[in-house]
C-alpha cells in the first residue's frame, strides 16, 4: 500500500491538499508531518495519522519519512531559512528511500528572477542532484495575496502597487492545493509544471473589478518599488519581507507572475476558480 506524507501539513495550502487527498485515496495511507500537538490533535480528530517532523532537524525528518513512498514537500515559509531547511528535506527523503518527491516551487521565469524565487530555484537544483524522483509544482501567484488589499481599497478608494500595467495570473490557494494533491497521488511524475489562473489582469483591471463588483470607485495607484516597500513596513511588515514582496510586485511588471499555462487547470480537470467570484465573496452583499 502507497505511503503519503505531506510536509507543512498544519499550514494553510497544506490543511487543504491532505483535505483534498482524503478524497482521492483511502484516508489510511496519508501522513500529516506537524510541530504541534494542536496539529496532531486536529488530524487525529480526522482519523489522519501524524508524524512529528522540523525542516530544521534533519534526524527528525529521517523518522519521520521512513516507510513513505511519496512526499509532497510543501516549501517552508520560512523565507531567508530555507536553503538549509529544504537540504534537510531532500537528504532525509534520500536517506530513507522516498520514492518520489513533488516540490511546490514558484513559475518558471518568476524563480529565477524574483528574490523570492532564489531559494526555490536552490531546492529544484538539489532535487535534481538527489537523484530522487520529483515534479516541480511551480506555484504562480495565490490570489489571496491580492485580496489582502481588499479592505483598505474599499476604505480609501485606491490600491498601492508597483505591478504597473503588469499581468497577473493567480489562482486560489485551494486549487494549488487540490492539485498538488492529485499531483501526490500519481500520474505527473518527472513533470515541471507551471500553475496560474485561468485568467489574468492587470491591477487597473483588478481594482475595476472591485469597483464594479462594490459600487465604490477605487483605483490602482503605482508607485515605485521603494515606497511600496517603505509602506509595508510602516503598516508592520518586518523590512526583510517587505523588500521580498515590493520586489515581486515590481517583477509583475514585467510579466513574471503571468503564464498562459493550462497546467492548473488540466490537472483539476476543471477551470479554476474565478478571481472574481473570490472577489464577490470577500465583498459580500452590497447596500
Ligand atoms: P502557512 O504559513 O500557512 O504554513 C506554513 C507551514 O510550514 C506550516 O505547516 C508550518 O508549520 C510549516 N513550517 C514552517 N516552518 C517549519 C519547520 N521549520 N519545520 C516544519 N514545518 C515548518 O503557509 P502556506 O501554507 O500558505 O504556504 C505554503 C508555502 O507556500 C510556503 O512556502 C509559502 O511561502 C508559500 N506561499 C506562496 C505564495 C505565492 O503567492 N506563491 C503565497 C503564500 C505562501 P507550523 O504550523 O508548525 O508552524
Amino acid at each position: 500500500m502507497t505511503s503519503y506524507l505531506v510536509t507543512g501539513a498544519s499550514g494553510q495550502l497544506g490543511r487543504q491538499a491532505v483535505a483534498h487527498l482524503a478524497t482521492i485515496v483511502d484516508p489510511a495511507q496519508i501522513i500529516a508531518l506537524v510541530r504541534s500537538a494542536a496539529a496532531e490533535a486536529d488530524y487525529a480528530a480526522q482519523g489522519i495519522a501524524t508524524r512529528r517532523g522540523d525542516y530544521e532537524d534533519r534526524a527528525s525528518l529521517v523518522a519521520a519519512f521512513a516507510g513513505v513512498d511519496r512526499l509532497l514537500f510543501i516549501s517552508s515559509s520560512a523565507i531567508g531559512s530555507r536553503i538549509s531547511q529544504h537540504a534537510n528535506v531532500v537528504e532525509a527523503a534520500k536517506a530513507t528511500g522516498v520514492g518520489f518527491i513533488a516540490y511546490t516551487s514558484l513559475l518558471g521565469a518568476a524563480a529565477r528572477e524574483m528574490l523570492i524565487g532564489q531559494e526555490h530555484v536552490a531546492t529544484e537544483t538539489m532535487l535534481a542532484d538527489s537523484g530522487i524522483a520529483h515534479t516541480l509544482v511551480r506555484n504562480g501567484w495565490y490570489s489571496e495575496n491580492l485580496m489582502i488589499s481588499l479592505p483598505q481599497a474599499l476604505a480609501t478608494g485606491q490600491i498601492f502597487g508597483a505591478s504597473g500595467e503588469g499581468r497577473f495570473s493567480p489562482a486560489a490557494r485551494a486549487d494549488y492545493a487540490a492539485a498538488a494533491a492529485v499531483i501526490l497521488k500519481g500520474g505527473h511524475d518527472r513533470q515541471t509544471l507551471e500553475l496560474g489562473g485561468d485568467e489574468s489582469f492587470t491591477m487597473d483591471e483588478f481594482a475595476e473589478t472591485v469597483s464594479a463588483l462594490s459600487g465604490k470607485p477605487v483605483r490602482f495607484v503605482n508607485i515605485p518599488q521603494e515606497a511600496l516597500a517603505d509602506g509595508m513596513v510602516q503598516a508592520g511588515l518586518p523590512a526583510p519581507v517587505a523588500a521580498v514582496l515590493a520586489d515581486a510586485d515590481a517583477r509583475a511588471a514585467q510579466g513574471l507572475l503571468f503564464t498562459q499555462s493550462a497546467d492548473l487547470s488540466r490537472i483539476l480537470g476543471r477551470p479554476t476558480r474565478s478571481y472574481r467570484d473570490m472577489l464577490a465573496e470577500a465583498i459580500g452583499p452590497t447596500a
